[in-house]
């Protein structure tokens, strides 16, 4: 037991067991850190304590202020250094949602999205959306692609039935 997990809320335990499929909890993935040659540090518990509970994608100025609300002491160089090794190590993983900044999530939750330019509205795809892109790209092109790096950007079904309403309306 380390004095760090101590300062966790209790819904922590409720909220990863939803969250991620693949890992259940922090010390799962701070488990995983170590197998790999990382360190387990305790701000590198928090981070992952916070990624845990996160119900939607963190940048890392989100992030650094949700470690930093716990752990005053953790400076946002740390935590910069710690998103680069614990993604070097496998365990998180980062996305590209639109024109904002970077977004963290647990390697085990990483998916891929649709955004809509208009309203802004983001869909999760499923892997094999891609399956057909991703199997021309490797036969062509011999090319691996990654979909869950970058979102594809386009209209949602909604805005494109307004556009088409506000064209065929006159
Ligand atoms: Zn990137
Ligand atoms: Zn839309
Ligand atoms: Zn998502």
């Amino acid at each position: 037991m380390s004095s760090v997990g101590a300062m966790t809320s209790p819904t922590s335990g409720a909220s990863a067991a939803s969250k991620a499929p693949g890992v259940t909890s922090v010390d799962e993935v701070l488990a995983l850190v170590r197998a790999r040659g990382g360190r387990a540090t305790a701000s590198r518990r928090i981070l992952l304590e916070v990624l845990f509970e996160s119900s939607d994608h963190r940048s890392v100025e989100d992030l650094a202020s949700d470690v930093q609300a716990r752990a005053p002491e953790v400076h946002l160089s740390t935590i910069y250094r710690n998103l680069e090794e614990l993604e070097r190590l496998g365990v998180i993983a980062h996305t590209h949602l639109g024109h904002g900044p970077a977004t963290y999530q647990l390697a085990t939750s990483a998916h891929s999205h649709l955004v809509c330019e208009c309203c802004g509205r983001r869909f999760e795809a499923p892997d094999e959306l891609f399956a057909e892109l991703a199997r021309q790209a490797s036969q062509r092109y011999g090319f691996s692609i990654d979909p869950r790096h970058f979102a594809i950007l386009g209209r949602c079904a909604n805005c494109v039935q307004e556009q088409e309403m506000a064209s065929s309306g006159g």
